[in-house]
């Protein structure tokens, strides 16, 4: 740059927040176009630096927040004279310091700019791969740090004259957008069929099959999906069939006006499907499409098209699409187009394929609007980052492992904790080894190095085994514990804040007395805690078939309520009294204070899944739908307090009455849901009553409920309550109390 003038008047300003990688410096470029300021933006470890003069400074930095970029979130700007020279015109100037690489952010849906290029008539027409500085892929690309294209699964595509223009002009939406790409230069889109290349537009032809009631496999942002239409009961029932998966529900995808006609849409649930992550978002179903899409349910899970393709295939097609994980049942979805073509040949009758390698495995988020919640933590949400509470800002690098039906870990550095995406169940081999390459994969992106690795307290855990086996110290910490520690992280509970009461409603977790917990109020902080009340405990039949078959827990409960000539009538064609002998003689049969088996034994007395559960949580979300169908005034059944233990065996007497009465089964389920909330309520309120907790936090699985939740809220007014927002209540959110409890412990 010719003829440096000194600048008087010039000023610095310094933008902190999320302003790195998300088109903050043409941003900033454009404006001073616009104000006639004159100087250069650059990026630094601290964030986006200004450095300018002009007649409109005020102006223009006035601006700086009012237009910025969608995926920017500022926190805060400030302003200080600036001694140097400056350019006559404005410049965008290379990056200053270390540390100051573009981190990466969470794939982002289709921007509206590049919606309306991909359906207009310009050169993107039609272009499933079109994407621009606010949209498209990030992490589901990305190979290696720092991150540019070279670096990322778009480097066997050499831009063309007209994309790298685009890239290079600080004035265009694509300047230095990595995943730049045109029908002349970037991936390309096929249909295939038993290893052909179908001919002809490979969209209309998907479009064609999918109407006929075809299922088609199709390569999408973080994986493959199978999809059919979701109105043809038949092609349902088969993809069902194909799959081994009777009744979990299926994910749905529509254009937003599509979706009207199927669900009741509230403006939260309207954000929350337009959000940048396009979640999986659970709504309420006006019961017009096929059962056979979510059996049982009240709820559908679903999203917008969020990438180009899906765009134009819902444009075509005009109605709803199952869009569901292309795997095989239990493992993670595929990822690479020979492994899609191995492992879904028996699924899908036609494959829609591209060039485009998929870096990184991430399954669809699945989201709650209201209450906010999070149930599956994925696409679009990773790898964004949480800061600490206060306390923490000196904290170690620690790595947190979590449990194991839900995989996740956690690392922690300089004060902020990066919570991974959703694993699945260790149990599984392929979803084990993703374990292991989530740890390398987070730890490098992180630039991590970890002091100490945080473990639950259950020696069977796959994740637990690992960082034993890592040659790090190791901090054990309890499950429910953290549990109480995520909620508190979340919610920037201080380090020193004081105790608080936890209300942990979950499903299993190993207790440091040996038996297995799950319904428990906790007492204590990052550090520790007690245990002040839980549910009165019952055995296990069989272990681990207990978490399976629901029946197991109703007899148990039933025994123990002296109501077994009850359960002699309900399940008159199980093994009872073998079963009884297992208890009595406390043979593979741990005993267990877990909500989720209470919610189990539940169903299975009102005969919802009581031989299997064919997947987790199954019982618990059925008897959630079944109870909000209950008029109001419902009324609720007792648990009793006794000492420190809540027992459910009044309410199971009740229920039994309320069976000889014939009464209404979903008046049944919401008096159960009532009666939990008011005893779980009651014993919490009684320690804050007691000034020996000044807030209440609700976490572990059973908190996905939503009705639960509510009930719960209700009951507790005038308390401040923390309650999971952001990161999973569930076995997804683990990890994060893992890492803060390990950090607290080591900070003495
Ligand atoms: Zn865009
Ligand atoms: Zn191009
Ligand atoms: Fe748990």
């Amino acid at each position: 740059m010719s003829g440096r003038i000194p600048a008087h008047g010039a000023v610095s300003v310094r933008v902190r927040g999320q302003v790195q990688g998300v088109g903050f410096r043409p941003h900033i470029w454009r404006l001073a176009q616009d104000f006639s300021v004159h100087g250069r933006v650059l990026n630094d470890p601290e964030g986006v630096l200004i450095e300018v003069a002009g007649a409109d400074v005020e102006a223009f930095i006035a601006a700086i927040p009012r237009e910025a970029p969608m995926l920017a979130r500022i926190e805060s700007v400030e302003v200080t004279p600036f001694p140097g020279d400056l350019p006559e015109g404005f410049e965008i100037a290379p990056s200053r310091g270390s540390g100051s690489e573009t981190p990466v952010t969470p794939d982002v849906a289709t921007c509206t700019e590049c919606a309306g290029e991909v359906r207009g008539t310009g050169r993107r027409h039609g272009y499933a791969f079109t994407n621009c500085t606010h949209c498209g892929p990030r992490f589901t690309i990305l190979r290696a740090l720092p991150y540019d294209r070279a670096r990322t699964t778009m480097a066997p595509f050499a831009m063309c004259a007209a994309c790298a223009g685009e890239y290079r002009d600080p004035a265009d939406r694509r300047f230095h957008a990595q995943p730049i790409a045109c029908p002349d230069c970037g991936p390309r889109l096929w249909l295939e069929v038993e290893g052909r290349i179908i001919a002809g537009d490979p969209v209309e032809e998907a479009v064609r099959r999918l109407k006929a009631g075809e299922i088609v496999a199709m390569k999408g942002l973080g994986g493959f999906h199978l999809a059919c239409d979701a109105a043809n009961v038949a092609a349902v029932a088969r993809l069902r069939a194909r799959k081994h998966r009777p009744t979990k529900p299926f994910a749905l995808m529509a254009r937003e006006e599509d979706l009207e006609s199927i669900a009741a849409l509230t403006d939260e649930d309207r954000t929350l499907l337009r959000d940048p992550a396009a979640p999986i978002v659970l709504v309420s179903s006006h019961g017009v499409l096929p059962e056979e899409v979510a059996p049982g349910m009240n709820q559908l899970g679903v999203m917008l098209p969020y990438t180009p393709l899906h765009l134009l295939l819902l444009d075509a097609f005009g109605g709803v699409l199952v869009m569901t994980s292309g795997n095989l049942s239990g493992e993670p979805q595929a990822i690479g187009n020979d492994e899609a073509r191995d492992k879904l040949r028996a699924f899908a009758d036609a494959f829609l394929m591209h060039d485009r390698e998929i870096a990184r495995r991430l399954d669809d988020s699945v989201e709650r609007a209201s209450p906010p919640m999070v149930l599956r933590r994925a696409r679009g949400r990773v790898p964004g980052t949480l800061p600490l509470p206060s306390g923490f800002e000196g904290a170690p690098q620690v790595l947190a492992l979590g449990g194991q039906m839900k995989g996740a870990v956690c690392l922690i550095k300089e004060g902020r904790a990066l919570l991974g995406h959703h694993l699945g169940d260790l149990d599984d081999a392929l979803s084990a080894d993703e374990f292991a390459k989530a740890i390398v994969d987070y730890t490098a992106l992180f630039d991590h190095k970890p002091v100490l690795v945080a473990v639950d307290a259950h020696p069977g855990y796959r994740a637990t085994q690992v960082g034993q086996a890592m040659g790090l110290p190791v901090e054990v910490v309890q499950h429910h514990h953290a549990h109480l520690a995520s909620c508190l992280v979340e919610n920037g509970w201080a380090l020193g804040g004081g105790p608080v009461a936890g209300i942990i409603l979950d499903g299993t977790g190993l207790g440091p007395d040996g038996t297995i917990w799950g319904g428990e109020i906790l007492l204590g902080g990052y550090r520790g805690f007690t245990r002040c009340f839980s549910l009165r405990p019952a055995p296990l039949i069989g272990g681990e078939r207990a978490a399976r078959e629901p029946w197991r827990n109703a007899l148990a409960r039933l025994d123990q309520a002296g109501l077994a000539s009850r359960a002699d009538a309900l399940f008159p064609a199980m093994p009872r009294s073998l079963a009884r002998q297992a208890a009595a003689r406390g043979i593979n049969t741990p005993v267990s204070s877990s909500a989720g088996r209470l919610f189990d034994a539940v169903a299975a007395c009102l005969g919802i899944c009581p031989v299997e559960q064919t997947f987790e949580g199954e019982a618990a979300m059925r008897l959630e739908a079944l109870a909000a169908k209950a008029p109001a005034g419902h009324g609720a059944y007792s648990l009793t307090l006794d000492g420190k233990e809540i027992d459910p065996a009044p309410m199971f007497s009740a229920l039994m009455a309320d069976f000889d009465s014939a009464t209404d089964h979903a008046v049944m389920v919401a008096r159960f849901h009532a009666g939990l909330a008011d005893a779980f309520a009651a014993a919490a309120r009684s320690l804050i009553e007691t000034d020996a907790a000044s807030a209440i936090a609700l976490s572990g699985g059973c908190l996905q409920n939503a009705l639960l939740t509510e009930m719960l809220l209700d009951r507790l007014p005038g308390i401040p309550v923390l309650v999971h927002r952001r990161t999973p209540a569930n076995d997804g959110g683990l990890a994060l109390g893992q890492a803060a409890i390990a950090a607290a412990r080591l900070a003495g």
